[in-house]
């Protein structure tokens, strides 16, 4: 469904030196499959996911989605690509503290044109119900736990039905009763929703629960 080729993305540090973070990497992401990404820090693991995000572009190389080149899009395209078909989890929830919790979820599905229906509404009440923070929607994020609100962000990647969930060290900030909550709810999400899951983690014990973990090393992606 998703397939990397030849990836290739390098930076110029301040001193003007060219760094190659990810080198020729491949990859094949299947329909509802489930795969860590392992790695040193700075070894370009969440460089990796900004681009299957569309979030940064590539040097080379390519991204294709069912078969479509996803950096041949148009800027309204690629917009709708990075709105509709992937959801994003970061370390940090990034809610918007001025809106309520159920608010914050709604706001991926406000493309413009787009009016809040009685689908969109129930597909909001389901995910807060599967995420156990119905309870909380009308609350703003200052007052939820770290947890809840990373629930919240999950919800909100997942709105609008995407077809891959990025997630960049979703655990990383939550203790540990947290941090295997949301595990659990990834997975379960994972296969209710047929989402394929790319998982970013240190954890050990989200990264032992995938199909697959890669390590990032030398910019390439080795099977563990
Ligand atoms: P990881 O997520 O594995 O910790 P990153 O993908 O964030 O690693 O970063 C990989 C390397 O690329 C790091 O050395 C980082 O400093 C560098 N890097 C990332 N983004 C940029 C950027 N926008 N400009 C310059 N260097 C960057
Ligand atoms: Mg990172």
């Amino acid at each position: 469904m998703l397939e990397i080729n030849q990836l290739c993305k390098s930076f110029v540090s301040g001193s003007g030196e060219k760094r190659i973070i990810l080198d020729q990497l491949d990859l094949t992401i299947k329909p509802a499959e489930r795969l860590a990404i392992v790695g040193p820090s700075g070894s370009g693991k969440s460089t990796l996911l900004n681009l299957i995000g569309a979030l940064d572009t590539p040097d080379s190389g390519s991204i294709l989605l069912d078969g479509e080149p996803v950096f041949s899009k148009s800027d309204a395209e690629l917009a709708a690509f990075r709105n509709c078909s992937i959801g994003f989890v970061f370390q940090f929830h990034h809610l918007l503290p001025q809106f309520t919790l159920k608010e914050n979820i709604l706001l991926p599905a406000l493309a413009p044109g787009r009016k809040i229906d009685n689908a969109l509404l129930k597909r909001a009440d389901y995910l807060m119900d599967r995420l156990d923070i119905a309870s909380l929607q009308k609350q703003r994020p200052s007052m939820l736990s770290g947890g809840e609100c990373q629930r919240t962000a999950v919800a909100r990647a997942l709105i609008n039905s995407p077809k891959i969930l990025l997630a960049d060290e979703p655990t990383g900030a939550l203790d540990q009763h947290s941090s295997d909550q949301l595990t659990e709810l990834l997975l379960q999400l994972n296969r209710e929703e047929n989402v394929s899951l790319l998982v970013v983690t240190h954890a050990t014990r989200l990264a032992s629960r995938m199909d697959k973990i890669y390590r990032l090393t030398d910019g390439k992606l080795q099977l563990q």
